[in-house]
């Protein structure tokens, strides 16, 4: 049994080295990547559910490297947070997205996700005001996308710093909403703009009478809370179908369009240009 144990200690202990010299070897091409601009923005569009216009687009980063193939983002996101290279890796999201989006019929509106380290850089107002000139893109057609992850430490300072870039004209939506633990007390007491009602609720939806309620709760509390909702992940007409009862602002999924290469979404803005 000894023995045994012994080859077991050895087996995880080879795979751990593995895990990390793998995590090593993806950190260093990520950032090669990053500098080669091998990394892409997709871009998925999002409607208004009162008349099905389009209202704008959320930028989502994909990397496809020449070894490791396509990393999915929940892989190489989570990978630059912890490795350091968030920072460079939202600079680059933010200025590629506002630079693209600089081009766009001015009503249109870009979102793009922050997460909570590069959120809290010291320097994130500064970066953000500097990418904004830059790029001339209009403060107000800019949405950051955060989660409830970002309460977890120092609500007071968030607070602050969402004040102020609000006060830039950048508006803020809350990401994952319904996934994390925060209470209830930082949605009503937090200045955000809309709240993106986590797709989960909605695959539970379509078979629980209850997850229902609980999704016409959320667009009633946003509505009451002066906050636009979101419903993300809509990918049947049957389940267009169900969310069109709920009052919620707008609606996204794969059912309208999935993220795509900006080479094609040429087509959604042509389709609104004309209406
Ligand atoms: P998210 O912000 O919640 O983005 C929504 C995810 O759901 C995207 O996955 C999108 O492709 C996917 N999705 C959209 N509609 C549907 C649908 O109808 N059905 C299904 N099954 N999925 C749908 P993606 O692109 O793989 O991104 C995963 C996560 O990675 C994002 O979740 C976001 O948290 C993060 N991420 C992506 N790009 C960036 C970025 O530039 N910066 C940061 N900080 N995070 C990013
Ligand atoms: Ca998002
Ligand atoms: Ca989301
Ligand atoms: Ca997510």
């Amino acid at each position: 049994a000894k023995h045994a144990g012994k080859d077991c200690y050895r087996v995880f202990d080879t795979s751990m080295n593995e895990q990390v010299h793998r995590m090593n070897a993806m950190r260093e091409a990520l950032e090669k990547d990053l500098d080669n601009g091998a990394l892409k923005l997709a871009f998925q569009p999002f409607f208004r559910s009162s008349d099905q216009s389009l209202a704008g687009f959320e930028a989502l980063a994909r990397w496809e490297h020449e070894d490791f193939g396509f990393v999915p983002p929940d892989v190489f996101i989570p990978l630059a947070e912890q490795t350091g290279l968030i920072n460079k890796l939202g600079d680059w999201a933010l200025r590629e997205g506002c630079y693209i989006a600089s081009y766009w019929p001015p009503h249109m509106k870009l979102a793009v996700n922050v997460s909570v380290p590069q959120f809290q850089q010291e320097s994130f107002i500064e970066r953000l005001e500097n990418i904004l000139d830059e790029t001339k893109m209009e403060a107000n057609r800019l949405e950051l996308e955060i989660t409830e992850a970002v309460f977890a430490d120092n609500p007071e300072a968030v607070m602050e710093k969402v004040t102020k870039i609000k006060r830039l004209g950048v508006s803020f939506s809350l990401d994952d909403f319904g996934t994390g633990f925060s209470s209830l007390m930082y949605l009503i007491k937090f200045p955000f703009d809309k709240l993106k009602i986590d797709r989960s609720f909605l695959q539970q939806a379509e078979r629980d009478e209850s997850a229902k309620k609980v999704l016409q709760t959320i667009a009633r509390l946003g509505e009451q809370l002066k906050m636009e909702t979101t419903i993300e992940g809509i990918e049947t007409a049957e389940q267009l179908q169900m969310v069109s009862e709920l009052n919620c602002t707008y609606l996204q999924g794969y059912y309208f369009g999935k993220p795509q290469q900006v080479i094609d979404i040429g087509r959604f803005i042509a389709r609104d240009v004309q209406r």
